[in-house]
């Protein structure tokens, strides 16, 4: 019997909160309770099928052409992804190069290091954007580095780097490029030829408002066969691996998250419902209403607006002693809102996230109950600095 868990679960509304932390964002209730199904086993037909679906989907996503890309799943939240790309695909003796202006590239530099993989750590300011001239003599003049690392939108701050152009000059050095695209992978129109990656990266819990659980990367079909003879760094971690066992039977190699699967699915099912250049223009109008919102009450941002991503800003917090994040945290999460504070080295900050299945609507809720929560604390509005 084939199993639609549409069919069989009554989809009842779930209190609604909106998540305008980093991921996992705000579900609807139909990826919700696509999670609850009949027990299956992961070695069944029925389940292979839906993963072949899937990786499929995962590719077509970000336009890749399926005889040159392909979807390499995993059971984990998004690191799991950066650590399987950064200690897969640096052959013996070769070096990885982190472009690193945030603090995801700085965990993809921290995990080349757990493995005692070289890594060449581009270092550059967290508030705006990488020196492509450093990285082009870098790799000019270090013909060991095989591998250029970046970061697509770093979360943390909201910037959103240069890919295109970052992957241009690692061609040019003849080194593939990896990109952790976690934060824009189904949200932003993402195209992985025009961008010039090799490998990116995405996770359920993010662009696709599903649950936790996996991750994947999309990747050179080439590239995977070739990094069979790398050095094999990880067992439960390595790409070829996890590919090779796809390609055999159809589904990872190890026990998949079932139910989540399911969940992703259904998001899949909705990314398509949706269509990707409409669901970019409702996530715009969202960061449209953040922006607006923040004006209203005189708070600031910190990273200049043109290089932002358009789906997280990092509000400047307030230096007054009456101003306190907890506080406001506390107040927006007891009815239904949740902030998160900011990933900038030296700098007090917090995030508002429109990554979810959120309206600009939902923003302008937001900021009724955030202003309530700045005049609780004794704030008149607008704050003036
Ligand atoms: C969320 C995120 C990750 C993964 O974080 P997890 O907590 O492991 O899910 C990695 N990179 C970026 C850019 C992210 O936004």
């Amino acid at each position: 019997m084939k199993m639609e868990a549409t069919e069989l679960a009554v989809v009842r509304p779930v209190k609604r909160n909106i998540l305008l932390n980093p991921g996992p964002a705000t579900t609807s209730d139909t990826v919700k309770y696509a999670q609850v199904i009949p027990d299956i086993c992961p070695r069944e037909k029925d389940f292979v099928g839906v993963m072949h679906e899937i990786r499929k989907d995962l590719v077509k996503i970000v336009h890749g052409d399926s005889s040159k890309y392909s979807a390499v799943v995993f059971a984990g939240s998004g690191t799991i992804i950066q650590d399987v790309c950064v200690n897969s695909l640096v052959p013996e003796n070769k070096k990885i190069c982190v472009v690193n202006n945030g603090a995801y590239s700085a965990r993809m530099v921290e995990i080349a290091d757990y493995y005692g993989i070289p890594c060449v750590n581009l270092e550059f300011a967290t508030n705006g954007l990488p020196d492509l001239d450093v990285l082009k003599e870098t790799l000019e003049n270090d013909k060991d580095i095989a591998v250029v690392a970046a970061v697509h939108h770093e979360t943390g701050t909201g910037i959103l780097n240069p890919v295109r152009d970052i992957g241009k000059i690692a061609h040019d050095n003849g080194c593939i490029f990896v990109v952790d695209t976690i934060s824009t992978y189904a949200l932003m129109p993402l195209n992985i030829a025009e961008e010039n990656i090799d490998f990116l990266m995405g996770s359920a819990q993010k662009g696709l408002a599903a649950m936790t659980g996996v991750s994947w990367t999309v990747g050179d079909i080439e590239e995977i066969e070739k990094s069979k003879n790398y050095p094999k760094r990880s067992y439960y971690c390595n790409l070829y691996m996890q590919y090779n066992f796809f390609e055999k039977n159809g589904e990872m190699h190890f026990t998949p998250p079932v139910q989540t699967v399911y969940a992703l699915r259904q998001a899949i099912k909705e990314y398509w419902e949706e269509g990707e250049h409409a669901r970019w223009e409702r996530l715009t109008t969202c960061w449209e209403a953040i922006h607006r919102g923040l004006e209203e009450m005189g708070l600031r941002y910190v990273i200049d607006k043109n290089i932002q991503s358009k789906l997280v800003v990092a509000v400047k917090g307030l230096k007054d002693p009456k101003y306190d994040f907890f506080t406001l945290h506390d107040y927006c999460y007891e009815r239904g809102f949740t902030i998160y504070p900011g990933k900038m080295f030296g700098l007090e900050t917090f995030r508002l996230c429109n990554l979810g299945q959120i309206t600009y609507r939902d923003i302008e809720d937001f900021f009724v109950v955030a202003k309530e929560a700045f005049k609780n604390m004794g704030f008149t509005l607008p704050i003036t600095p």
